[in-house]
């Protein structure tokens, strides 16, 4: 595996582990592919084959039908979070703040859910989880007011603020890690808020976490 992760421009010594990702954390976006505002956080998994750098081409399949893209506030992991843990100790086990994009296959997704089968095929697919640097916390001012944008061939198709979340950052990661142990060079995907869409090749792309990372590629097919 080639993708190390960056914090502050440095490539940190952690291990590249899981992503653990969260669906419908974005009323809206629930509401844009027709599904039920959750009670609860919706989890999903990403094993660290997933994980890519988000750099300057992004490699999609091409041979599996429409390839979503979902852009989404991602928080490093620096130190264990387990169950037990308080807020004060989650949020001081935050390594980083970025961007990550949570590609998804739709229309296999859709096949999977019709017969009430795992995600796994339409969003763990090696290279579904592209990742940008990360900042450290001590620059974020507000975890829970964080601007994440994307452009797509110019146009503003994403635009949301991390304080639309229906379950706030920290908070979901006491939630995780009451399934799953988070350890250091883990990642959380924070949900995707709405405008969701396909991507094709040649595509322009310019995704941001508002002040703090910025990131322009281009989409071409995977090898
Ligand atoms: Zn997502």
């Amino acid at each position: 595996m080639n993708y190390r992760h960056r914090v502050n421009g440095a490539v940190l010594d952690l291990p590249v582990g899981k992503a653990v990702c969260v669906g419908r954390n974005y009323a809206a976006h629930a509401k844009e592919l027709n599904n039920p505002i959750p009670t609860e956080p919706v989890l999903f998994i990403k094993p660290n084959t997933a994980l890519v750098a988000l750099g300057e081409q992004l490699s999609i399949p091409t041979q599996l039908g429409e390839c979503h893209i979902e852009t989404e506030i991602c928080i490093l992991i620096g130190d264990k979070i387990t169950r037990g843990c308080d807020e004060a100790q989650a949020e001081a086990a935050i390594g980083g703040v970025g961007v990550a994009l949570d590609l998804t296959l739709r229309g296999l997704q859709q096949q999977l859910k019709d017969k009430s089968l795992p995600w796994e095929k339409a969003k763990a697919f090696d290279g579904a989880c592209p990742i940008s640097e990360f900042v450290s916390l001590d620059k974020v001012a507000d975890l829970q007011q964080l601007g994440i944008q994307l452009r797509h061939n110019s146009h503003m198709q994403q635009n949301g603020n991390s304080a639309d979340m229906l379950t706030p950052v920290v908070p979901l990661l006491l939630y995780i890690s009451q399934f799953f142990t988070l350890i250091p060079g883990d990642v959380v995907l924070t949900g995707t808020p709405a405008g969701v869409g396909p991507l094709a090749v040649g595509d322009q792309l310019e995704i941001s976490l508002v002040d703090h990372v910025y990131c322009q590629t281009q989409v071409c097919a995977a090898g």
